[in-house]
């Protein structure tokens, strides 16, 4: 399999001549054959990489409730669109949906909507949500406009193509891959690099048009950096170990970090943050969670608990690496958490 999509790169550049990064990912990650996110879950202890809402139950209870609170300050409307973006295995999903229940008139109100195109993950996220009734799309476009939407997404931004760019003599050109023989390389082979997204930019863009169309908020959490910087972060991962970016095509997960400050430019609404997701955690009242569910834990329950606490909140861990940014319609709401 890898061979098929290795070739169909291969013949891409033959035939057109070298091509973008952001080509480059879009079809390791996203061929409708050979993609890496359209075979086999990718995710948790047996596959590449896990992500916070696997690492523990308190990540998605903490995000449930930052929903549950915009929703109340919205004044509780009676029908909204909770809609997340590159939903993995459902579990986030899964936790925030459990932890809001006792919310009154919160389940009720609220229509699960999911944006997803590997097929092994919807399969996943059917199984897992089957009591929420979710409807899945591939497209952003494709979500119904016709009431306020809340809008998640973990690791889903740094999925979408990017672009590098290259400081030669002569100015900056676009960092291309080409073919050495049957290898491929990227082309100019020196100079410093820097990084932008069309792709991340323009998908915030349009989900805060829907914000300040049909009123609402947005969360995105992922890991890279708050300021835009120069330097080359396109990297690989296969089971757990970072793997060289023009191997292994369509075997490993490709993803670079994602500049919020790029992003807090390109949604033309009220931007919260971005602050580190230790601190948006903590202030949402992580600590004081995962107490309570230790009083009535076992003590490798409790254990395991606090294992996944660490990992989220601390520095050199989760905590400081990942990153929480918000956005508003510029109405009504104040997200909490920042
Ligand atoms: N949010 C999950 C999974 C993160 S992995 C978690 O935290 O565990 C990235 C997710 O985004 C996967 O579900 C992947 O299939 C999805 N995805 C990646 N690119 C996408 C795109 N262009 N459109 C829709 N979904 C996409």
């Amino acid at each position: 399999m890898t061979n098929s999509l290795k070739d169909i790169i291969k013949n891409k550049i033959l035939e057109d001549g070298p091509m973008t990064v952001g080509q480059f990912m879009g079809l390791a990650l996203g061929h409708p054959e050979y993609g890496y996110y359209m075979k086999a879950d990718p995710l948790g202890r047996g596959g590449d990489f896990t992500t916070a809402p696997e690492v523990s139950q308190l990540f998605g209870e903490m995000i449930g409730v930052w929903v549950a609170d915009v929703w109340i300050q919205m004044g509780r409307p009676k029908e909204f669109i909770l809609l997340e973006c590159g939903p993995g295995r459902g579990t986030l999903m899964a936790d925030m949906l459990r932890a809001t229940k006792k919310v009154e008139g919160f389940h009720g109100a609220l229509r699960v909507h999911l944006l997803e195109m590997s097929p092994a993950l919807k399969e996943k996220q059917a199984e897992t949500l089957s009591a929420y009734n979710p409807q899945w799309h591939e497209v952003l476009s494709d979500v119904p406009e016709g009431c306020p939407v809340i809008v998640i997404g973990n690791e889903f931004l740094d999925a979408l193509p990017f672009q590098q760019f290259v400081k030669v003599d002569e100015g900056e050109v676009e960092r291309m891959i080409a073919l050495d023989g049957d290898e491929f390389i990227f082309v100019p082979a020196e100079g410093e690099i820097f990084e932008a997204s069309v792709e991340r930019d323009k998908f915030v863009r349009d989900v805060c048009r829907r914000l300040k169309n049909q009123g609402g908020a947005a969360l995105f959490v992922d890991y890279g950096h708050m300021k835009s910087a120069a330097g080359d972060t396109f990297q690989a991962v296969k089971s757990h170990e970072y793997v060289d970016v023009l191997s292994d095509i369509g075997m490993a997960d490709l993803t670079s970090h994602v500049d919020f400050e790029a992003l807090g430019k390109a949604g033309d609404t009220v931007v919260c943050g971005p602050v580190t997701q230790g601190a948006f955690l903590s202030a949402l009242g992580i600590e004081m969670r995962a107490a309570m569910l230790k009083q009535k834990a076992s003590e490798q329950q409790a254990e395991t608990i606090e294992k996944g606490l660490h990992r989220l909140i601390v520095s050199d861990q989760m905590g400081t690496l990942f990153k929480v940014i918000g956005f508003t319609d510029g109405r009504s709401v104040n997200p909490a958490g920042f």
